[in-house]
Parts: C-alpha cells; sequence; structure tokens
C-alpha cells in the first residue's frame, strides 16, 4: 500500500487502514465527473447530491482521497477569502455586508454538515488571533490592516484590537505588542474533514476511484491512462496540481507551505501559553506564518515554503533541517519554553495561487466545466463556498452565492488572467520572498537601526505592491 500515513501528522493519526478505494478500469457515463479528491471535489460532489440526488457523480483521483492540501493543512476553517478586500471593493454597502455575512457564515455551515454527517474532526470555533508577536513594527502593520478593514464596513464584533494584557488572556507570548482577535476561524482536523466528506458523499451514491491519474480532460470527458469518463459536465478540482491537467497550469501556480507539529505538551506548558478554546493563531509577519493547538495538545504551526522553477510540483515533503528549524525558530520567539521541544512530525504541500490573488468560482454552462481554485493557502472554508457555489452554478439555483464577485459565468477559462511565462515567474516570485525575508530578518534584529528598519519595510511593501 502506498506510503499515505506519511503524508502529515493528520493522515499518521487517522483510525482506518486506508485502503485504496477500486481505480478506474472502464469506460463510464455519468452526469457529472469530478477530478480530485481533495476538499473542492468533495464539498462539490456533495452539495449537488443534497439538491440533486438524482444525479450520477464520479470522483477521479490520482492517489487517495486528502493526498493533497486537504489531508496536509494547517486546519484553519476561515470565514473569509483572500483578497476579499479587492473582490469587494466595487460593491454597495449592503451588497459587502451581505457578502461579508456569506464568508462569515462558512465555519458554522461546516459544522452544520459535520454534524449531520456525523463526521468527528476536531472541530472547535475558538476564533483566530493575528499576534504582533516578534517585534514593533507588527503592531502599526496590524492597526493598519484593523482599519482598512473598518473601511470595508466590518466592525468590532468582526475584528477586535487586544491589548497586550488582553492578548495575554488568550495567548501568552514572549514579546506581546497587541493583536486582533477574529470569531469568524474555526480549527480542525483536516484529513479527519476530507475522509468523513469522501465516506459521506459516498453514503449519498457518488463513486471514488482512486489511484487513477487524469492525463487528458476537454468540455464532456476526462481521460486516465486505463479509461474514460464521458459526461456532461467535467470538475477539475486539483487546486495546487492544475500543472498535471494542461492548461489549468496556465492560471494557478503550484507554491508550497511546509509545517511540523511538536510531540504532545504537557498541561503545565499549556498552561503558560494559553490557547484553551483552540484558537487559531499567527504571527504577524510576511512569513505567512499559521498555527493551531490541536486536540490532542501538539503545537502545529505552519510557514510560507517555495516555489520551483516551471511551476514543477514538490513531491518529496520530508523537509531538511533548514526548513524544519526555521518554523522552530519562529514558533519559539513567540514561545520561549519550546526553543528545544521534540517535534515528531514535518510536512508539506502544494497549494494553489491565481495571477490575481484571489479565489474565483467558474462556471461555463455551454462548455459544462465548473471549476473553484485560486485560494492561496486559505482554501479550507474558501473550496466549501467554492463546492456549494459550483453546485449552484451548475444546477441554475438562484442564490446569493452565485451572485458574488468571485463567480465567472462568462468567458470560460478566458476569464481567468494566465501567469507570465518562465523565467519571469520564478524571477518575480524570488524577488518577491527575498525582499520578504531581509525584511524579517532586520526588523526581528533589535540592532538594526530605524534607517535600516524603514528601508527593509518599505522595500517589502513595494514588492508586495506587484502581488496585485
Ligand atoms: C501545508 C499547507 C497548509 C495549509 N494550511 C491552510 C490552513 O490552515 N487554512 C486554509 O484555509 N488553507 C490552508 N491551506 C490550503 C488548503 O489546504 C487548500 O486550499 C485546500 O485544501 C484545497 O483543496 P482542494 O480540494 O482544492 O485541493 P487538494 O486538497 O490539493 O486536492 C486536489 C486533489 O486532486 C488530486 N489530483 C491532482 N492531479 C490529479 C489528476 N491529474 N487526476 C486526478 N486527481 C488529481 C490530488 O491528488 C488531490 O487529492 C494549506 C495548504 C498547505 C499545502
Amino acid at each position: 500500500m502506498p506510503a499515505w500515513r506519511s503524508i502529515s501528522l493528520w493522515m499518521d493519526q487517522l483510525g482506518e487502514d486506508l485502503t485504496p478505494r477500486p481505480s478506474l478500469e472502464h469506460d463510464l457515463d455519468v452526469d457529472v465527473v469530478i477530478i480530485g479528491a481533495g476538499y473542492t471535489g468533495l464539498w462539490t460532489a456533495y452539495y449537488l447530491k443534497r439538491h440533486a440526488p438524482g444525479l450520477s457523480i464520479a470522483i477521479v483521483e490520482a492517489q487517495t482521497a486528502g493526498f493533497g492540501a486537504s489531508g496536509r493543512n494547517g486546519g484553519w476553517l476561515m470565514g473569509n477569502l483572500l483578497g476579499e478586500d479587492r473582490l469587494l471593493a466595487g460593491l454597495s454597502v449592503e451588497q459587502r455586508r451581505q457578502s461579508f455575512d456569506l464568508l462569515h457564515g462558512i465555519p458554522d455551515e461546516v459544522k452544520n454538515v459535520i454534524d449531520r454527517e456525523g463526521i468527528d474532526c476536531d472541530y472547535r470555533k475558538g476564533g483566530g488571533l493575528y499576534c504582533a508577536a516578534r517585534y514593533p513594527e507588527q503592531e502599526a502593520s496590524l492597526r493598519r490592516y484593523l482599519a482598512s478593514l473598518y473601511s470595508e464596513g466590518l466592525n468590532e464584533s468582526d475584528y477586535r484590537w487586544l491589548s497586550p494584557a488582553e492578548l495575554a488572556e488568550q495567548i501568552r507570548v514572549a514579546k506581546p505588542y497587541g493583536g486582533i482577535f477574529t470569531p469568524h476561524i474555526a480549527t480542525l482536523h483536516p484529513a479527519k474533514l476530507v475522509r468523513g466528506l469522501a465516506r459521506a458523499v459516498e453514503r449519498m451514491g457518488v463513486q471514488i476511484y482512486e489511484q487513477s491519474p487524469v492525463t487528458e480532460w476537454h468540455a464532456g470527458f476526462a481521460r486516465t491512462a486505463v479509461a474514460q469518463v464521458r459526461s456532461r459536465w467535467v470538475v477539475p478540482a486539483v487546486e495546487g496540481y492544475a500543472n498535471t491537467l494542461a492548461p489549468l497550469g496556465r492560471y494557478q501556480l503550484p507554491v508550497q507551505s511546509l509545517i511540523v507539529a511538536t510531540e504532545p505538551l504537557s498541561q503545565v506548558t499549556w498552561n503558560e501559553i494559553g490557547l484553551s478554546q483552540g484558537q487559531a493563531f499567527s504571527e504577524s509577519s510576511r512569513q505567512v506564518t499559521y498555527g493551531q493547538r490541536t486536540a490532542d495538545n501538539r503545537l502545529v504551526f505552519g510557514a510560507r515554503g517555495g516555489y520551483q522553477f516551471g511551476g514543477r510540483l514538490r513531491e518529496n515533503f520530508d523537509l531538511s533541517s533548514d526548513e524544519i528549524e526555521l518554523r522552530r525558530y519562529l514558533f519559539s520567539e513567540l514561545f520561549p519554553q519550546l526553543k528545544n521541544v521534540e517535534i515528531s512530525h514535518a510536512w508539506g504541500g502544494n497549494l494553489g495561487m491565481s495571477r490575481r490573488f484571489q479565489p474565483h468560482m467558474l462556471c461555463d454552462h455551454q462548455q459544462g466545466i465548473a471549476l473553484a481554485g485560486g485560494y492561496g493557502g486559505e482554501g479550507v472554508g474558501a473550496s466549501h463556498l467554492g463546492g456549494r457555489t459550483l453546485a449552484d452554478l451548475i444546477l441554475q439555483r438562484d442564490t446569493l452565492e452565485v451572485r458574488q464577485p468571485w463567480v465567472l459565468t462568462a468567458g470560460g477559462l478566458g476569464a481567468l488572467k494566465a501567469w507570465e511565462p518562465e523565467p519571469c515567474r520564478w524571477l518575480g516570485y524570488n524577488a518577491i520572498i527575498r525582499s520578504f525575508v531581509y525584511e524579517d530578518k532586520t526588523l526581528a534584529n533589535p540592532h538594526s537601526p530605524p534607517w535600516r528598519r524603514q528601508f527593509a519595510s518599505r522595500m517589502a511593501g513595494f514588492m508586495e505592491g506587484f502581488m496585485h
């Protein structure tokens, strides 16, 4: 049996034997074929079956359900979308509030489904903490972020400033400068969710074929090396693996995020740290960090990884000692008592970044193609909305979901912006990331003179501007 258990802490912890489902051996005719058994594919199947139980649906998966980012992520279930400020900018105040309510409702909607389907995935809605916790500039940048959220129409019930003392009621970090609390985030066990969802859709009559990589797809069909599925609808749901399904690689770049987990920590240590409600937390630097206290009392902590020339997928996620030590350095800046803690698991995964740095949910009725992606590391909640929205679009349901600015119904794949060819992407990505790393090193060094600190931040801010 393939070594799927070593994919992540989460897959390792599953109380099931990971026996592969049958692979696709014969040609099929179905109403909908979905390529990829991650959250996007499974949520799409789930909501299609809820609304139209008679549809025949096949999911064709290259490896096993949860092999991709859905079985590897940090378990932040967020009620928002990457780039939502830009996406919602053109809407009226009332429309914007409706969109925010839709997004903020994602964790509760997921909770409804897992309760209904009996999926135990350690869901806890403890909210999220964005902490200024390593250098003083983080306070100023978080305060600017909060002001921008308020200017979009959000208020204290959505995002609230925490003084150092208020922050310490929830999380005790070595250098507390303040933080932001939002109630619109839950944490969960990613692999229990994706595996539970796969079983739920099977109960509803969806056929899942594993170890069946799709090599070619087009309107009306998807083909593996062995067999072909003919279908009115084709839903590629491969996110960070878009390069495996031409021409999708033009529109979605595989970027890696890398993550570590400690051994379970003692109650004494957790009394020192806090996070008693299962809050998600990050230290707000451009290292894109994310952490959670797991249900079995480990610290799981990740940060941005990299991009490989030509959009090559990273297959080997045995992290190097440098990769592990960078994450250890970042979390022990917050919790010095964890400096020498035992790390039991280290892994990573590929996620999809769209050229506009914002997600899309696209449907072309004429061709029978629907897809969602570009979640950019914030896809646990977004893929739920994506699946729900694609189901409504396919079934032509007139819902709030289909009337959102991230929904594209004209122009087919041409509605997506393509990435620049290589070597531009690789050079651009690395120039931006180098400026972020330089900024972080400069600001984390208390001896950096003020002029250098300002220069580093301005440069990183300028480079970040190219991302939009
Ligand atoms: C390390 C890491 C940490 C993250 N942390 C968070 C977080 O805390 N919160 C958050 O919101 N988001 C996070 N994300 C992002 C989030 O996990 C993803 O956006 C989300 O899981 C995407 O789900 P998906 O179903 O679209 O894609 P995936 O889960 O990647 O599923 C795609 C599936 O398609 C299959 N596939 C690929 N090619 C083919 C093919 N040719 N034929 C058939 N099948 C194919 C793959 O095997 C895979 O199973 C993280 C991502 C990573 C990698």
